[in-house]
């Protein structure tokens, strides 16, 4: 499914109307697909939130009321700020950031090109790429924690729009794109149509880009014979999520600090199941409901029964808001925030649910075959 909210804090022609009008175009587009005669092999869903700003409140009411339906969705699509300005920026779950430059392959950019070329160019660290610090708005929730490979960043997914209940409630894979730019009148009573049409997109190319992006990841997402979930990438992001977590735990308590070594035998583990899992999702031979139905299983196996400590809504082992970074994801929450707490006990015991979440996700990716 797909959503993006509607409320703004006063005129939002950028957040969120430059998604909504980009959601209501990829809506618009399926409906044209529809009209010819194609038909979806999954349900796409498209949820329009009212409430976002006051503390995602649609979407969480609108998930928790679904949950049991939405413990076979695909993926969750989200699109606040479609268009602030040219540079592409995207976040998702690992398991789907490649599929996410595989769409942006297959979109034409704004200004030539694909999506990717620009997205491409722009994540090039040359000087001419520094960040203003307007920028810094849009895009300080895309810097992924762990790069563990060479291609275009994907950032982890935090807080501050809608997918969190989907993601760290319910446990459905989300992703999260957006094209950004300097944009100092983020929130305030000049985001407005005015700024918009001089400053952010004034010929609408880039909102018809996004609205390509957007609608292009939910019919691949509908229409895939083998779902497109890369398993050994997320392993591989956890195993070097666990490598800086026991970094600081050593800093932080010296020779007391806790054995990371069960935690990183899961985590190697389920980045083997993976590995394996892709291989069969590549030959596209075996039985498909049996594959995609651990493919799509191991992500809701990654949720941990009794939630984060002191906040037991959030459920995910891997990704969280952090309690103090704002919209910034912290990675394997539990043990960060007890190293940070500087609690042993807590940061222990933190280790083992996160070992027994990968048990648990790896034990679902092997029943594939
Ligand atoms: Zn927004």
């Amino acid at each position: 499914m797909g959503g993006n909210h509607r409320d703004a804090w006063v005129y939002g022609a950028v957040d969120p109307n430059s998604g909504t009008a980009s959601m209501l175009e990829a809506v618009h587009g399926v409906g044209e697909l529809l009209k010819a005669g194609w038909k979806p092999k999954r349900s796409i869903i498209f949820g329009s939130w009212d409430a976002e700003e006051e503390g995602l409140i649609g979407s969480t009411e609108w998930g928790e009321q679904h949950a049991a339906q939405l413990a076979n969705a695909v993926a969750y699509l989200n699109m606040d700020v479609a268009v602030s300005g040219p540079k592409f920026v995207a976040s998702s779950v690992p398991s789907l950031k490649q599929f996410l430059r595989d769409v942006a392959r297959a979109v034409p950019g704004a200004k030539g090109g694909t999506v990717y070329d620009a997205w491409q160019k722009s994540s090039r660290p040359e000087p001419d790429n520094a960040q203003t610090p307007t920028e810094a708005i849009g895009d300080s929730r895309r810097s992924p924690q762990a790069q563990v490979n060479q291609d275009v960043p994907v950032g982890d997914l935090g807080s501050g729009s809608d997918y969190t209940v989907f993601l760290q409630h319910v446990g459905v894979p989300s992703t999260d794109v957006s094209s950004t730019g300097p944009y100092g009148v983020y929130h305030s009573v000049f985001d407005n149509f005015n700024w918009f049409k001089n400053f952010g997109d004034p010929d609408f190319k880039y909102e018809q880009q996004m609205a390509r992006v957007f609608g292009l990841q939910a019919i691949r997402m509908a229409n895939a014979d083998v779902l497109p979930y890369d398993y050994q990438q997320y392993g591989r992001e956890i195993l070097a999520y666990l490598d800086a977590a026991k970094k600081k735990a050593d800093g932080a308590f010296g020779s007391q600090s806790p054995d990371f070594k069960p935690a990183a035998d899961s985590a190697r583990k389920f980045e083997q199941a993976g590995a394996k899992v892709l291989a069969l999702q590549r030959k596209q031979s075996s039985d498909l409901a049996r594959l995609n139905h651990a493919l799509r299983n191991a992500e809701s196996a990654l949720l941990l029964p009794d939630g984060l400590p002191n906040r037991p809504w959030f459920r995910h082992a891997i990704y969280a808001p952090g309690q103090y970074t704002g919209y910034a994801a912290v990675v394997i929450p539990g043990v960060n925030e007890a190293i940070d707490k500087h609690d042993l006990q807590l940061a222990k015991q933190q280790i083992d649910a996160l070992a027994a979440a990968l048990e648990r996700a790896t034990r679902v990716l092997n029943g594939a075959h």
